[in-house]
């Protein structure tokens, strides 16, 4: 009995399968071979490319290299469209393909990261102090790599695709604005305005040859503060004479941590941590001034706005019981790198295409931050993850580490797999398109 009605169960999923098939064959099929073997044919000028933004890392805001060989690189492949200079170094390119349909959007990091690289590798960092040790050469590798090939395939796309190339994502240096809420207020979203975002980022843990994606939260908001306590300088023998500031801060960060674990459900995801604390020039002095910097993650943007007030209702009390002062700020904020649900629904067969049904797999949210955010909270978007890892290559190191590396054959992966995501968009939303007269 189980037997045969697992066969006729198995002959009803063979046809339907089939019928299933051949149906987005069609339509689907051709763009993806031709893909596939454009990006096939790329993989030595990949990994060229990956090996001279390696070589060549800059920092924040300092892209000057990255994103004029991003601009010549765009202008080679036959780009007309291109904006430069959009939130500093950022680059903007439109392809406008041959049949009318939506726009869409792919983003791709450039900066890099003041970390002195240790791998003896033959594409080692030429600037001393200065490595690509978030990937981001990789993401820039593969945006090129996806504009040249459909921009070969041009007069077959339905509707439009925006590329954007990224300053500053890992934070301007103190002082400047950049990264993706500076491109946003200088248009990048506009002109024309794309429906959706995709963006990528390597991972080392996922192995090379797998993806993996989070709906909804992804990543963590990010709001860097800085708090000043202000108190009296004395004698360090007559406490009676002054406010200790260095007291009182011991007791506003203890305070501070009872937002974790007295404000919050045990499961809101939340992090409050001081990272930097100065105050104080002698052992005889008692210090009237401590300066404190730190950064907070959720993953809950309603959470996030609560937070501000609850700091500040908890540093009036300490300080007014201690007679002291203070104030706080916040500086640099990312929202919560939020993956629309139902985009996200609608692309992983896109992916699943790619690479393989057991290569692609669902993630837990992550307490890091991604300015890609910036861009999703405009318009709904899909940051997924591009696996970079390889156990038996030794590549194995996190990403903002000396030895952070990214297995090479990630690049043709990524390459066809955000081509396909941004096609397989178009194609479907451009079918819902209501007919232009
Ligand atoms: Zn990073
Ligand atoms: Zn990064």
């Amino acid at each position: 009995m189980f037997l045969r009605f697992s066969a006729s169960v198995l002959s009803l999923f063979l046809s339907a399968s089939m019928a299933a098939q051949t149906k987005p064959a069609v339509t689907a099929a051709p763009a993806q071979q031709q893909i596939a073997a454009a990006a096939d044919a790329m993989r030595p000028r990949l990994i060229a490319q990956r090996r001279d933004f390696h070589m060549h890392p800059e920092l924040s805001n300092r892209e000057d290299r990255t994103s004029r060989v991003v601009a010549e690189r765009l202008k080679a492949i036959g780009f007309t469209d291109i904006r430069t200079g959009v939130g500093k170094y950022g680059v903007v390119a439109v392809l406008k393909g041959g049949k009318p349909g939506p726009v869409v959007a792919v983003r791709a990091d450039m900066d890099a990261l003041p970390i002195t690289e240790v791998n003896d590798v033959p594409y080692k960092s030429q600037n001393p102090g200065v490595k690509h040790a978030c990937g981001h050469d990789i993401h820039t590798t593969v945006e090129l790599g996806v504009a040249e090939i459909l921009f070969s395939m041009r007069d077959k796309i339905p509707g439009s695709i925006k590329f954007i190339f990224q300053p500053a994502e890992e934070g301007p240096p103190e002082g400047e604005e950049g990264g993706a809420g500076l491109m946003v207020k200088e248009g990048a979203l506009e002109n024309p305005r794309p429906q959706a975002i995709f963006g990528l980022h390597v991972h080392p843990q996922v192995q090379v040859g797998q993806l993996s994606y989070t709906p909804g939260a992804m990543m963590a908001s990010s709001d860097h503060f800085i708090l000043n306590i202000h108190g009296k300088q004395a004698h360090g023998a007559h406490p009676e004479l002054g406010v200790d500031a260095i007291v009182v801060a011991a007791q506003a960060i203890e305070a501070l941590q009872t937002i974790r674990s007295r404000r919050l459900t045990g499961t809101d995801a939340f992090v409050l941590t001081v990272g930097m604390i100065k105050g104080g020039t002698r052992n005889n002095i008692i210090t009237g001034e401590v300066a404190m910097e730190g950064t907070i993650r959720t993953l809950d943007e309603s959470v996030r706005k609560k937070v501000p007030g609850w700091m500040n209702e908890t540093l009036k009390g300490v300080t007014e019981a201690n007679g002291a002062t203070y104030d706080l700020r916040f500086i640099g904020p990312y929202p919560v790198t939020y993956n629309d649900p139902k985009l996200v629904e609608e692309t992983l067969p896109a992916m699943r295409r790619v690479v393989g049904n057991a290569n692609l797999s669902l993630a837990p949210p992550e307490m890091g931050a991604e300015d890609f955010s910036e861009f999703s909270r405009i318009v709904p978007g899909f940051y997924y993850r591009l696996g970079v890892g390889n156990k038996a290559k030794g590549i194995t190191a996190g990403t903002h580490t000396p030895d952070f590396d990214a297995d090479e054959e990630s690049l043709v992966i990524g390459v066809k797999t955000m081509a396909n995501v941004l096609v397989d968009y178009l194609e479907r939303h451009s079918r819902q398109m209501p007919a232009a007269d």
